[in-house]
This record gives structure tokens, sequence and C-alpha cells, in this order.
């Protein structure tokens, strides 16, 4: 099978597997907002170094408070930091969660900007989230390289990287546009459910006949 032909496979054997399974925190706050980049922006930061199931619910506890840049902007520090309790690093979090609302307010009129300059240039905003924002806010191709994405397409072998930069590049050579923004969900939600950090489910995993499991040295 030539590589095109396998990666084409390989998205539509994660579509089919992955219809079942709860989305990503970023997708399941566009189902309940709808395609709101301030909102996916926000959540995505929430999301950084810690599990859906702790930075989802913290999402849905702030937007019922404030779900503007100039409403975020105006709750007080403490009430901000109580709001996203416990999500990983919540007082940093909160601290760039304000500057990133003061941001967009004094310069770019309250809306989110669309490049990723633009949005690599907001306190607390990487690369990772910008590209999820310009993807799943947007619609602007980009390919959010998270820790599953890296860890995955390097044991399926479709990149050979060492780092999420170098991933993301190589990404961008072999993957046809098409697939970038669903990528990342489709990838997120395998690592999460099959293709775990340390101990992944091969025997139970579809791609097993194609894939090479590079670097795997425990599953299951
Ligand atoms: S076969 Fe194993 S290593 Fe390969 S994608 Fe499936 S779970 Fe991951």
């Amino acid at each position: 099978m030539i590589e095109r032909e396998r990666i084409d496979k390989i998205i539509h054997l994660l579509r089919k597997h992955t219809a079942v399974m709860a989305e990503p925190a970023a997708l399941a706050i566009v189902k309940t907002f709808g395609r709101d980049p301030f909102l996916i922006l926000i959540s995505c930061m929430l999301s950084l170094r810690t599990q859906d199931k702790v930075s989802l619910p913290a999402s849905l506890r702030l937007f019922a408070r404030a779900k503007t840049p100039q409403a975020m902007a105006e709750l007080p520090l403490h009430t901000l930091e109580k709001l996203i309790y416990p999500v990983g690093f919540y007082k940093n979090k909160a601290k760039y969660i304000h500057l990133t609302c003061k941001k967009l307010l004094t310069q770019f009129a309250g809306i989110v900007p669309h490049t990723r300059e633009e949005l690599m240039s907001l306190p607390g905003v990487g690369r990772k989230t910008a590209n999820l924002v310009l993807g799943e806010g947007f619609g602007i191709p980009a390919i959010c390289v998270d820790t599953h994405v890296h860890r995955i397409s390097n044991r399926l072998s479709i990149v050979a990287t060492k780092t999420p930069e170098e991933t993301e590049k190589a990404l961008m050579k072999l993957l046809p546009e098409k697939y970038w923004i669903e990528y990342n969900k489709l990838l997120v939600m395998w690592g999460q459910n099959v293709c775990l950090p340390v101990s992944p489910l091969c025997s139970q995993c579809v791609l097993l006949p194609i894939c090479p499991q590079m670097g795997v040295t425990r599953h299951r």
C-alpha cells in the first residue's frame, strides 16, 4: 500500500471507529455554544496539561459567568481562579486569560484575530492553541499537534520526529489539506481511548494491520 493510500485508510478507519467516542473538549464547546473563536480559545487554554474531564466542566463554569472578552476581563482575578480550579496551573491560566482578554479589547477591538501570528501574540497562547482556534474557530486549515497527535503519528510511522513542532511541519507536507483540521480530533479521541500513552490497546485496535507500532515497547 502506498503511503497516501495508507493515510486515507487510517483517516477512514478513525472516522468510523471514533464516531461513538466522546469528542475533545474544544468540540464539545462548539456543540454547546456554536463556533465561537473566543470560547474555543479560552477552553483550549484551560485544557493545556489538563484532562478533558477536568477542563470541560471548568470551561462550562466559566462561560456560565462570562462569555465575552469584556465580561471575562471584568471578573476579579480570584473569581476567575475559583471558577477554573482545579485545572492544572489554574493561577497562571487565570492570569493569562485576564491578560489575553485585555489585549483583545485594547488591540483587536474585542475580536479574536484569525492569523497564527496575531493569535500567538496573545499571552499564554502557543502554536498548538493558535492552530486549534484557526481550524475549529475559523475553518482555516491548520494542524493542531498535541501530545496525542505527536505520539500516534510516530507510532503509525506517518512521521519520524522528536518534537511536536517537527511533527507539524512533517504532517503539513504529508497530509492532504482536507484532513488538517479533523486530524487533531480523530487522534485525540484515539489517544484517549485506544492508543494510550503508556500501554496502548493494540490487540483491540483496528489500525493494527497497517500500524508498525513504532517505538511501542509495551502494549495490551
Ligand atoms: S496498533 Fe497500537 S500503536 Fe498502532 S495505532 Fe493502534 S494502539 Fe496505537
